[in-house]
């Protein structure tokens, strides 16, 4: 099973399900921690449970923000912004 990042704010991630006649769905929400309270945050609905770790996962933005960080700790320069 693949692992589940925490929230961005620091929160677990809850699994929750839906079902009507035509469809399931699968999502996840922030359900905080003992010392973060939840910010309710969701992910997309998804077909399967699977699909829906993946969109829990699926952070481009904090990703590309953890890399360019990664970067700077490293000592590159900054290029200029336009
Ligand atoms: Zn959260």
């Amino acid at each position: 099973m693949s692992e589940l990042r925490p929230c961005h704010c620091g929160g677990n991630p809850k699994s929750e399900y839906g079902a009507s006649e035509e469809y399931e769905s699968w999502w996840f929400r922030c359900d905080g921690t003992d010392e973060v309270e939840a910010c309710n945050f969701m992910s997309e609905d998804c077909s399967s449970y699977d699909e829906a770790v993946k969109a829990w996962n699926h952070r481009p933005i904090e990703d590309e923000l953890r890399a360019r960080i990664a970067e700077l700790e490293r000592g590159h320069l900054i290029p200029e912004a336009k």
